[in-house]
């Protein structure tokens, strides 16, 4: 055993303060340097992470507490990128499951719990936010032991120990009654609950679990090492999938420390560490002794089921307001995309000018375009399709289990909605005056069923889905009725719906020169749907509008009155809206 280390992986629903304890942690071990600013929160350091609320790519962070290292290892929180968070869970040795005292288990964190109790992580649990009046703790615990239950039926794993506080005040306690003054309580419950990570000896061994890209030093390898010790400078065998061996040499090892990486010359077996040097690898694949090139069983890097069309956006409607105005632009931008994320495809298409991008599903493309779109690149993108393909003589389609959280009132339209898209019911549990409702759906039925959903639940549902497997495809989807209301997420464009609009003399809209031109994506609009998309960066100015008797529905969906939308946009009240529902309802609905 590593009796010196301790590798844990963070499991948390978004806003449940996931951030907060960390950075709590790294303060309490002193890892904050002169040069940081104490509060500054490190986690999820991307603006468009926070802002849609989900962590895209895993970062890792290192404390050291007692002279025992802890390895905090950060998972994504949406299923699009499920498969890694299967990887990154294979770095740990048990997960920290952080839960709101208020708001309960959520659905999205159920899939990253059922992962970790698969693989055998002993969970420990953290009940937050004991400080905020109407919070429920006992239940909430009670409420994560059923969730337990349901997803892992063993009682052995049913036996787990649970910390209450609150990592805003910076304590945590063993003691539902008792107040602390720290977290050390947590930081010892870790110690003890957490396994040490085994140590293998022999020749050294380690998978390569996940990866990072920099300008600088180019790709790095990163996971845990399997066995033996780990040099730098060492001559390694990279073992392919396919058993082919390419010899390479490690030219510098790094391990985690505070919010950084620190250079060593050596790791033992059961440390994280990151590999500069290596030209040549895949996720997936083994790093090994130069004489015993011995592999460990590769783990897969999930299909995409998804693809857009990425064009250079040349309305001619709109200035270029954009730095990257080109096609060349933007392909040498998507091959840099590829470098580090792992389950997108750029194919070449018959026009020099068009891109086919292939990815995990509608959020994990509309992530990109909306770094690109920030980063100033003039995107265009086409609708999403589904992937088919050919399994034996049958065309198969994509299908996803699909999760749907809502009060018991909206349950029965709901499943009229995903029924409609070929979803087919597969259970029902209720939870106080929630009803959680499992599908399984054809991806191609997902396409704007968030809007649609959230649209009819006055905000109310929360989504959840991930891909199962692919199956042959099912009949066509009933198109939905023209003139319906959409709402898109925050950061989408829509100058090009509100022109639609203003092309049909229902609506005058002059978008001023803060208008986010581009072209709605991924969302089957068409004319007669209003759409306003709302960011906290972007401001639509000079919107005029007729025929009020139309609704509007700000991004993400709360239905307004028109008259009450436009008030809201001259006010500049807007400017506070981000797509985390809670926030946006406490500002627009208090
Ligand atoms: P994350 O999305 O899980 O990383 O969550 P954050 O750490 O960003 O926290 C989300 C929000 O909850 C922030 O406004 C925090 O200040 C707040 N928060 C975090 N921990 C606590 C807590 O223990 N009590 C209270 N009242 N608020 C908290």
């Amino acid at each position: 055993m590593n009796k010196k280390i301790r590798n844990v992986a963070i499991i948390a629903h978004v806003d449940h303060g996931k951030t907060t304890l960390v950075d709590k942690i790294l303060h309490q071990c002193k890892l904050f340097g002169e040069h940081e600013k104490p509060g500054e929160l490190i986690m999820d350091s991307n603006d468009l992470e926070r802002e849609r609320g989900i962590t895209i790519l895993s970062k890792n962070v290192s404390v050291s507490y007692n002279d025992i290292k802890i390895n905090i290892i950060d998972t994504p929180g949406h299923s699009d990128f499920g498969g890694e968070v299967e990887r990154v869970l294979n770095m740990a040795d048990g997960v920290l499951l952080l839960v709101d005292a208020f708001e309960g288990t959520m659905p999205q964190t159920r899939f990253v719990l059922q992962k970790a109790l698969e693989i055998g992580l002993k969970p420990v649990v953290v009940i937050n936010k004991v400080d905020k009046p109407n919070c429920r703790p006992l239940e909430v615990q009670e409420e994560v032991f059923e969730l337990m239950f349901n997803l892992d039926g063993s009682d052995e794993q049913l036996d787990f120990p649970t910390f209450y506080g609150s990592a805003k005040e910076g304590w945590m306690s063993d003691d539902v009654t008792k107040r602390t003054n720290d977290i050390t309580s947590l930081l010892d419950g870790i110690i003890k609950y957490i396994p040490e990570p085994k140590v293998e000896e022999g020749p050294t061994q380690m998978r390569i679990t996940s990866l990072d890209y920099s300008s600088y030093v180019g790709r790095i390898a990163i996971g845990k090492v399997f066995r033996g010790t780990l040099k730098a400078n060492q001559q390694v065998a990279v073992i392919r999938k396919d058993k082919s061996v390419v010899k390479q040499v490690i030219k510098e090892l790094f391990v985690y420390d505070g919010f950084q990486r620190k250079n060593v010359d050596e790791a033992e077996s059961g440390e994280l560490v990151a590999i500069v040097g290596l030209e040549n690898f895949e996720i997936g694949e083994t790093i090994a002794h130069i004489d015993h090139p011995d592999q460990l069983d590769p783990i897969a890097v999930d299909e995409p089921t998804m693809s857009m069309l990425f064009t250079i956006n040349n309305s001619p409607f709109y200035g270029k307001e954009g730095k990257y105005v080109t096609s060349r632009h933007i392909k040498e931008r998507l091959e840099k995309e590829l470098e580090k994320n792992l389950a997108l495809q750029v194919h070449d298409t018959d026009s020099a000018d068009k891109f086919n991008v292939y990815g995990r599903g509608i959020l994990h493309l509309s992530v990109l375009i909306e770094n690109m779109r920030r980063e100033g690149y003039e995107l265009q993108v086409g609708q999403p399709q589904v992937l088919y393909k050919m399994i034996g003589a049958q065309k198969s389609e994509p299908f996803e289990e699909l999760t749907i959280d809502v009060p018991d009132e909206y349950s029965g339209t709901v499943i009229e909605m995903v029924s409609q898209r070929k979803g087919e019911m597969k259970n029902m549990i209720r939870k106080g005056d929630r009803i959680n409702v499992e599908f399984e759906v054809p991806s191609r039925g997902l396409i704007g069923l968030n809007n649609q959903v959230l649209t009819a639940t006055a905000g109310e549902a929360i989504m959840n889905h991930r891909f199962i497997e692919y199956r042959p495809t099912v009949g066509p989807i009933k198109e939905r009725q023209n003139g319906s209301l959409i709402a898109m997420e925050s950061g989408t464009a829509i100058a090009y719906a509100l022109h639609k609009l203003q092309d049909r003399g229902k609506f005058f809209v002059a978008p001023g020169e803060n208008v986010y031109a581009g072209q709605v994506i991924g969302q089957n609009t068409r004319e007669g749907d209003l759409v306003l998309n709302v960011t906290k960066t972007k401001k639509l100015t000079n919107m005029r509008a007729s025929g009020s008797d139309d609704k509007v529905l700000l991004a993400p969906p709360i239905e307004f009155s028109l008259e009450d939308a436009l008030e809201y946009i001259e006010k500049d009240e807007y400017v506070e809206i981000t797509p985390k529902r809670i926030r946006l309802r406490k500002i627009l609905l208090d």
